[in-house]
């Protein structure tokens, strides 16, 4: 334990996340069974996920990742993003599966995926770790979810809190100060 999880509580073990990837790898290996996959994470909060989700993959995969960033307080997303990197390979003609974090209201991966069209891939779809659809703004397509939460701020297994706590294998919940 640290100065920083000492109050953490665990929303999600490291186990039930493996045994979740297993689950969504063998979906994604069936959906598109005969064909080949290209996987794009969004960093930074995804690198973490994708590792472990890729592996769960039996197919002929491709990886690429590019970076955002949202700017707006901790608890509250301004829904402006900013594109910090691009993507290193083309994606016109390939079958895409963008692989997030979390989606919360949803600003980010419409605003990514209203980007991606204009570059013409085979298909696109969408897998997140984490759905917090409480305050959902944006009707973004979800084709994979790896689990739904509550409107509570996590960290962990690839989620920041100013950025530490990515290393964590478990998703944790940060106890507000009136609830601790
Ligand atoms: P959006 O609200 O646009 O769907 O999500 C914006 C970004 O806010 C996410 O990609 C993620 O980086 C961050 N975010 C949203 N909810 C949480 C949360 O509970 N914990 C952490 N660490 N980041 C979050």
């Amino acid at each position: 334990m640290t100065k920083r999880t000492e109050h953490l509580e665990v929303l999600i073990s490291a186990e039930q996340i493996e045994a979740r990837c297993k689950e969504l790898g063998a979906q994604i290996t069936e959906d598109f069974a005969g064909e080949e996959l290209h996987v794009i994470g969004v960093l930074n909060g995804a690198f973490v996920f994708l590792a472990d989700l890729v592996r769960q993959i039996k197919l002929d995969v491709s990886i690429d990742f590019l970076g955002l960033s949202s700017y707006g307080s901790r608890k509250e997303t301004s829904g402006v993003v900013r594109m910090d990197s691009d993507l290193s390979l083309p994606i016109e003609g390939r079958h895409v599966l963008v692989v997030e974090d979390i989606i919360d209201t949803g600003l980010t991966m419409n605003y990514l995926l209203e980007n991606l069209e204009t570059r013409r891939p085979a298909s696109m779809s969408v897998c997140t770790l984490l759905n917090k659809s409480a305050d959902r703004r944006a009707d973004v397509p979800i084709d994979y979810v790896g689990f739904e939460i509550p409107d509570e701020f996590v960290i962990g297994y690839g989620l920041d809190d100013a950025e530490f706590s990515r290393h964590l294998p478990y998703i944790g919940v940060v106890p507000q100060p009136d609830e601790s």
